[in-house]
């Protein structure tokens, strides 16, 4: 069900808008002032904001500012309910990026439809942002919202100094298997790898699809240790499954090599990735199918006094 935050100052302001949206099948919140709705707009991430123009604590142009520049809100579309039928007003809440202005007292049939389009239109972005993140053909997170996620894990490593390892991981001789068997069976291949890291993921863990037969997993609050078991249970799992190449041939066995590496605080989390890199290549080196962590860079002496 979709979500719709009302904010407006006036208890009954927010009751005649409620009552007149109660038919939509819609979860319906309501704050009441700027302030408290920023407030609940941040908690609740809801899909639709309806914002009173006039209110004592904080304008709605205000209000709309404030949630136009917070990048975790900015994507919410906001329908200005205003008294003023002034052109100026209108002009410059669109221009702060609402999606639309209704003057009140509104009419109610009008007040839905326009509910509804807003939410069509949010609909459909949100599926537009969800297929920008998403590999098709594993449907795991890709590299675009894995560099987003690890960004966000490296940033809140940074601030909490908790513990943050990747891991990297890759289909050993995966050209052959195309090569020999075709694309179709390869493509399975990719498919079955995918599955194996989200099993043995854990909610927090963030395993995606670098590109080609590269895998890569963000693994917050873990040392090298802890996500090295993780990619040791992946590379054992993986190399129990035997893929059925049909025909009269005999079925395949697939393996990975893993490279892992904990984050420190000389690090930058590119720096991160190209430590789990060089392990994960020192594992193909050293023969495959295996897990090798990363050394951890050398911490810096004091200063000479
Ligand atoms: P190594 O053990 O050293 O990793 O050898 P490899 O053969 O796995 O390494 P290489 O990087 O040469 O092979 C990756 C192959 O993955 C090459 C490319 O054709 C294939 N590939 C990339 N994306 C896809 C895909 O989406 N589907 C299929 N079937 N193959 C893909
Ligand atoms: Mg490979």
């Amino acid at each position: 069900m979709m979500k719709v935050l009302i904010i407006d100052d006036s208890p009954e302001a927010l009751a005649v808008a409620k009552a007149r949206l109660l038919k939509e099948n819609l979860e319906l919140l309501c704050a009441q002032g700027g302030q408290a709705g920023l407030i609940a707009a941040r908690r609740e991430k809801p899909d639709l904001i309806l914002l009173d123009l006039d209110m004592p604590d904080m304008s709605g142009f205000e209000v709309c500012r404030e949630l136009k520049s917070d990048p975790e809100l900015q994507m919410i579309p906001v329908i200005f309910l205003a008294a003023s039928d002034e052109t100026q007003d209108k002009v410059r809440g669109l221009d702060l990026g609402a999606v639309d202005y209704v003057t009140k007292p509104f009419n109610a049939f009008e007040l839905r439809a326009r509910v509804r389009a807003a939410l069509r239109t949010k609909r459909l972005q949100d599926l537009l942002i969800k297929y920008t993140q998403i590999d098709p053909l594993t449907e795991l997170p890709n590299r675009r919202a894995l560099r987003e996620r690890l960004r966000q894990a490296w940033a809140r490593f940074q601030r909490h100094g908790s513990a943050l390892s990747f891991i990297m991981a890759d289909i050993d001789e995966f050209k052959r298997i195309n090569d020999v068997h075709g694309h179709p069976l390869g493509d399975r291949a990719l498919r079955e790898f995918a599955r194996v890291l989200r099993r043995h993921c854990r909610e927090c863990d963030f395993p995606a699809r670098y590109g080609g037969d590269e895998f890569a997993i963000v693994v917050p609050d873990e040392h090298a240790e802890g996500a090295a078991r993780l990619a040791g249970r992946c590379c054992q799992e993986l190399a129990e499954i035997r893929l059925d190449a049909g025909d009269a041939e005999e079925s395949i066995q697939l393996s990975a090599s893993f490279g892992v590496a904990e984050a420190n605080a000389l690090d930058s989390d590119e720096t991160l990735v190209r430590r789990a890199d060089e392990a994960l290549y020192r594992a193909k080196a050293q023969g495959r199918n295996r897990v090798e962590i990363a050394h951890p860079e050398p911490t810096p002496r004091p200063a000479a006094r």
